[in-house]
C-alpha cells in the first residue's frame, strides 16, 4: 500500500526528496498545494515531471470518505462522518463563531476511556487514527466549507475533542500538530490549538518535552475521588492528584492557561459543596474552567443540570477568582455536542 502524503510533516517531506535526489524546491511547492491552497487535484505547475511522477508513484493524495453531512438547524454547526479506507467511521465538528469556524477533530476510533457520561466511550477502542486521518479530517471540512458556505471556509481553532483520547495516541496527535502549526502547513497559531485528556499520565508525562507548545484541557468533572472514579475509570489507575502535578510541571507561556473542563450533571456534582472543592483545587493555578452542562444521548444515565444550578456553580467558582465559562450547546440537535459522538452506526 503507498503511504499516505498527509503522514509527512515537513522534515519527513525533506528527507523524502533528498533521499531520492528530487529537486529542493520540491517539498515548499506540495507543501503549499496541499495545505495552505487545499486543492484537491495534483499541483502540475512549477514541478518537474520526474517528481511529480515519483510522487504519484509512491504516495497516496486520497483523503478520508465524506459520508454523511449533519448540519444543524438551530444554528450553524456542521457535523462529518468520515469513512476511512478500513471502513471504520469517524466523527468532526465546525462549530461556528461569527463567520469563522473551530474545528473538533477526532483522535481515535472509538476510545479507550469508557467514561460513563460518554456515548463514545460506548464504542470502545477500535484503533488509533493516522495522522493522515486526522489531518484529513481538517482539509476535508474545509473543502467542504469552500464549496457549501464560500467565502466561510475560516477554520481558526482545533480542539481534539472529538472521539478518542488523544495523549493516547501521541505520536500520531503530535505529528498532526506538526502540519497543523508549520508555516509551510496550514499554519496555524500555537495558541489556537488545544488537546483535551482525560488525565492519560503516560501522555502527560511525555507532554512538556515534546508538544510544541499548544494548549491543553483536562477534562475534570469531580474533585472527589469516588466521583471522578464512576465518571472516568482511568482516574483509578491515574488518580487526578498526581495528574494534576503533572499538569502543574507544565511551562506556561504569558497569557497561556490551563483548561479544566467540568460536565454538570444533575444531583451529581452540580451543589455548591462540588463547586467549593473545585474552586479550592484550582485556585491560584494558571486555570480556565468551562463548566458544559451534560448533553444527553439515547440510554444515558445522566441528566442536564437545571439554569439555576449552573450560574450558582460559577458564582461560586467566581469567589475563587477563576475565570469560568458556561458552554453553550451547539449542534445537539444534531447530536454534535460534546460526548455525543459515536459513529458505530
Ligand atoms: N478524551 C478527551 C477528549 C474527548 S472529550 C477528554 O476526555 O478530554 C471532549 C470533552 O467532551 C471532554 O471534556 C468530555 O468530558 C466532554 N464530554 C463527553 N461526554 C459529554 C457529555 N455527554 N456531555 C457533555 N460533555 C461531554
Amino acid at each position: 500500500m503507498k503511504q499516505s502524503f498527509y503522514d509527512l510533516n515537513y522534515p519527513d517531506l525533506e528527507a523524502v526528496i533528498s533521499q531520492n535526489n528530487l529537486n529542493p524546491s520540491v517539498a515548499a511547492i506540495l507543501f503549499n498545494w496541499h495545505y495552505k491552497k487545499k486543492e484537491s487535484i495534483q499541483c502540475r505547475d512549477n514541478i518537474s515531471k520526474s517528481s511529480l511522477a515519483f510522487f504519484e508513484q509512491y504516495f497516496d493524495f486520497s483523503l478520508p470518505e465524506i459520508n454523511l453531512v449533519h448540519e444543524s438547524s438551530k444554528d450553524r454547526t456542521v457535523k462529518f462522518l468520515f469513512k476511512l479506507k478500513d471502513n471504520h467511521k469517524v466523527e468532526t465538528v465546525l462549530i461556528p463563531f461569527n463567520n469563522k469556524y473551530s474545528i473538533c477533530l477526532s483522535s481515535q476510533v472509538g476510545c479507550a476511556m469508557n467514561c460513563s457520561f460518554c456515548f463514545t466511550g460506548e464504542q470502545g477502542l477500535k484503533r488509533n487514527l493516522a495522522t493522515s486521518e486526522i489531518v484529513g479530517q481538517f482539509l476535508q471540512a474545509w473543502r467542504w466549507l469552500a464549496s457549501n458556505r464560500p467565502g466561510e471556509e475560516r477554520i481558526l481553532n482545533i480542539v481534539f475533542m472529538g472521539q478518542g483520547e488523544p495523549l493516547h495516541n501521541f505520536d500520531a496527535v503530535k505529528k498532526a500538530c506538526e502540519i497543523f502549526l508549520s508555516q509551510r502547513g496550514t499554519s496555524i497559531g500555537v495558541q489556537k490549538i488545544t488537546i483535551s485528556t482525560a488525565g492519560y499520565i503516560p501522555g502527560l508525562k511525555r507532554w512538556s518535552q515534546e508538544t510544541p507548545g499548544v494548549n491543553l484541557a483536562l477534562s475534570l468533572h469531580s474533585p472527589f475521588t469516588e466521583k471522578r472514579n464512576e465518571l472516568i475509570p482511568i482516574n483509578k489507575k491515574y488518580p487526578l492528584a498526581e495528574v494534576l502535578t503533572y499538569i502543574d510541571a507544565i511551562p506556561l507561556q504569558k497569557k497561556q492557561f490551563i483548561t479544566y473542563e467540568y460536565i454538570l450533571i444533575k444531583g451529581f456534582n452540580d451543589s455548591p459543596d462540588d463547586a467549593k472543592k473545585l474552586g479550592a483545587l484550582l485556585a491560584g493555578k494558571r486555570a480556565y474552567i468551562n463548566l458544559i452542562p451534560f448533553n444527553p444521548f439515547p440510554g444515558s444515565r445522566y441528566e442536564s443540570p437545571d439554569l439555576d444550578e449552573v450560574e450558582n456553580f460559577k458564582a461560586v467558582l467566581d469567589e475563587f477568582r477563576i475565570p469560568t465559562l458556561i458552554r453553550g450547546t451547539k449542534g445537539d440537535d444534531v447530536l454534535a455536542a460534546c460526548g455525543q459522538l459515536n459513529s458505530k452506526n
